[in-house]
């Protein structure tokens, strides 16, 4: 294939553009997050009530609770093995480990509902999805 379906900006982008494309957003704003992150194609991201599910998080070190930005939450919400290497911490000004990051709806730890999630998609599909990115 030539081209490479960008899951950040979902622009077709010239395989021998990709690396540097994919730099760019995934280079760090003076706030200390990305310029954009991986997400699903907005076709493909979940549709249902986000009624009952958990968005924001919060970092006990700090203090400090972070909202989860929608479109992310529901592109895990059907692909649970998008993220999972941490997540933003508004007042750390940093990417935190999930095990470190507790949501403020439920008491969860992150790391722990990631897993469910990533359990549940295996026990329906069989298997984890393609890697992306
Ligand atoms: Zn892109
Ligand atoms: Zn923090």
């Amino acid at each position: 294939m030539l081209f490479i379906r960008c899951p950040y900006c979902h622009q077709r982008v010239f395989r021998f553009f990709y690396s540097g494309h994919k730099e760019n957003h995934q280079a760090l704003r003076p706030d200390g997050q990305q310029n954009e992150y991986v997400t699903l194609h907005p076709t493909g991201r979940y549709e249902g009530t986000l009624a009952g599910v958990p968005q924001c998080y919060r970092h006990p070190k700090c203090g400090v609770v972070t909202r989860m930005p929608e479109e992310i939450i529901r592109s895990y919400l059907v692909n649970p093995f998008l993220y999972g290497a941490g997540s933003f911490c508004c007042g750390c000004g940093e990417h935190i480990p999930e095990e470190e990051l507790f949501w403020t709806e439920t008491g969860q730890n992150m790391a722990e509902y990631t897993r469910e999630l990533r359990d549940a998609y295996i026990r329906k599909h069989g298997a984890p999805p393609p890697a992306q990115g």
